[in-house]
């Protein structure tokens, strides 16, 4: 068993892509629950209305039920709606709710309205003392407020890719919000990290788009790819991530070891984030 190192200051991740069904909240559950199996602090932060990671983690999120959105709007703090998952005692979840849909409109007209997380987070961080080594968040299929939110509180990007045809198109949108945030809102943004989801090995097509990718965005793209899984998909309907449901199935392996990856290139990622910063 291969250690996974820690990173030495706090990553923030925004898991994004404004395509549905990329694996995205799949990727956020997984990597999080590898990570915290491993001995990692993480939190997760559901900013999806669909409230589907708070499903996978098995913690409440009908209407009405304290969530991201009462932090968003001021009426509660991190702290007052976190949630530990019941298989990761390391994991908190900070649930999401169908409210969130309605937010999108109504911090429209505050002022900072796209620093509300941001500023959550670091309120409740600084009220605490509380250490993370992982922040995860999951974004909603859009490009809207609430992810803008995301992708201002986060200090990395990661796009997770589905192994299809047209697996590409529409990332072009993605970057262009990313590249915009990153010269107004968010200067120390970076991209980090690429993981190929749905792999099936069978499949040419699989291979060429994970080829394609890798061409485009060398450096970021991991080396582990995810593959389709039965296992990884009924998972959620068991209020459970894969690497709970089925511990030692090809799906769970994939994500510890996309997990490890991620570990191992913190030093690297934190570095360029820094560099980053120092060049503004
Ligand atoms: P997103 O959050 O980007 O919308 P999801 O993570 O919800 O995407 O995944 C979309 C659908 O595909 C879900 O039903 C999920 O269970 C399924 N899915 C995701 N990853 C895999 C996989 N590796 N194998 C099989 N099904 C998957
Ligand atoms: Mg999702």
């Amino acid at each position: 068993e291969e250690t996974y190192p820690k990173p030495s200051t706090m990553r923030v991740i925004a898991v994004a892509n404004q395509k549905g069904g990329v694996g995205k909240t799949t990727t956020v559950v997984n990597i999080s629950a590898a990570l915290a199996e491993a001995g990692a602090h993480v939190l997760v932060i559901d900013m999806d209305p669909q409230g589907n990671a708070s499903t996978a983690f098995n913690v409440e999120h009908s209407s009405g039920s304290p969530s991201v959105y009462d932090v968003l709007e001021g009426r509660m703090t991190i702290g007052e709606v976190r949630r530990t998952c019941e298989d990761f005692p390391n994991l908190d979840v900070i649930p999401s709710t169908i409210d969130l849909s309605g937010a999108e409109l109504e911090i429209a007209g505050i002022e900072d309205r796209t620093m509300l997380l941001r500023d959550s987070i670091a309120d409740y961080l600084h009220e605490t003392g509380e250490h993370y080594d992982y922040v995860f968040i999951d974004c909603a299929p859009s490009l809207g407020l609430i992810v803008l939110n995301a992708l201002c509180a986060a200090h990395e990007v990661m796009i997770p890719i589905q192994a299809e045809y047209y697996a590409l198109e529409g990332l072009g949108q993605l970057m262009k919000t990313i590249g915009l945030v990153q010269q107004t809102l968010n200067k120390h943004l970076i991209i980090s990290t690429m993981l190929v989801t749905m792999f099936d090995r069978r499949t040419i097509l699989s291979q060429d788009v994970y080829d394609e990718v890798k061409k485009h965005y060398p450096d970021i793209v991991l080396d582990t790819t995810i593959p389709r899984s039965v296992k990884i998909a009924e998972a959620p309907s068991f209020g459970k991530t894969a690497i709970a449901y089925d511990s030692n199935g090809a799906g769970a392996i994939s994500y510890r070891e996309a997990a490890l990856e991620i570990a191992k290139r913190s030093e690297h990622v934190l570095k360029t984030i820094s560099a980053q910063k120092s060049a503004q």
